[in-house]
């Protein structure tokens, strides 16, 4: 630890994918302009589409129903980004630096015309990788979020409930069982600000967001698998 802040004070930056010299943080210019950004997303689930769309919704939000006000994602999950997030995943600080400028960034753009959450919280990891890794990645990338909104941020105000399966089940519905009932909510504001590493099916998410009652609940994660990858 020490010894990454006298290297980081005397050296500077590298970024994560090339290797190369970067600027402000561990990602040069180069390589984040060719990160899989999700330009023509949906405007309101966050879904990846084809092309550009000025509709609310899309066919995906108009046949689910979102438990979220909103969903957002800065980028596809695909690479280079899949690997960056293993490594935010295994504790790399800069990698997590990096992908946490990159998303606090885009989340404000996004809130630039939008009423501001009253709270920032991260989804909570289950007890088990709790424990393995001692670290929720999520929180990283929350705090980054909360300071770039000048919000509140709250990282364990949504808590896992012990005694709870996790959801390694290959069944959709399987895992969406499981997850019923597995989060508790200590969370205090109208409006709330979920935020995830990667959205796939949605069900952690989901679970997340219902243990906070009637608050207004928007989600944004870094990354979102299109639903044909589903
Ligand atoms: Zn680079
Ligand atoms: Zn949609």
């Amino acid at each position: 630890m020490v010894a990454t802040v006298v290297s980081r004070f005397f050296l500077p930056p590298t970024c994560g994918v090339c290797g190369g010299p970067a600027d402000v943080v561990d990602l040069c210019a180069p390589c984040a302009a060719e990160l899989p950004w999700n330009h023509h997303a949906c405007r309101r689930c966050g879904e990846p589409l084809a092309r550009a769309s000025t509709a609310a919704d899309c066919r995906v939000c108009r046949n689910h129903h979102l438990r979220f006000a909103r969903a957002f994602a800065p980028f596809r999950y695909a690479a280079p980004l899949d690997r960056l997030i293993l490594r935010l995943k295994s504790g790399h600080l800069a990698t997590g630096r990096a992908l946490g400028y990159h998303l606090a960034e885009a989340t404000a753009v996004f809130y630039a015309n939008l009423p501001r959450p009253d709270v920032v919280a991260p989804v909570p990891l289950d007890r088990r990788r709790m424990g393995e890794r001692g670290f929720n990645h999520a929180a990283r990338l929350s705090a980054a979020i909360a300071s770039a909104l000048d919000c509140p941020h709250a990282p364990r105000a949504i808590r896992r409930k012990p005694g709870r399966l996790t959801q390694k089940s290959p069944s959709k519905t399987l895992r969406r069982q499981n997850l019923k009932g597995a989060f508790a909510s200590r969370v205090t504001g109208r409006h709330v600000l979920l935020v995830d590493d990667v959205y796939t099916a949605g069900a952690t998410a989901e679970a997340a967001a219902r243990a906070m009652g009637n608050c207004t609940v928007d989600l944004v994660t870094l990354a979102r698998t299109p639903s044909f990858n589903r």
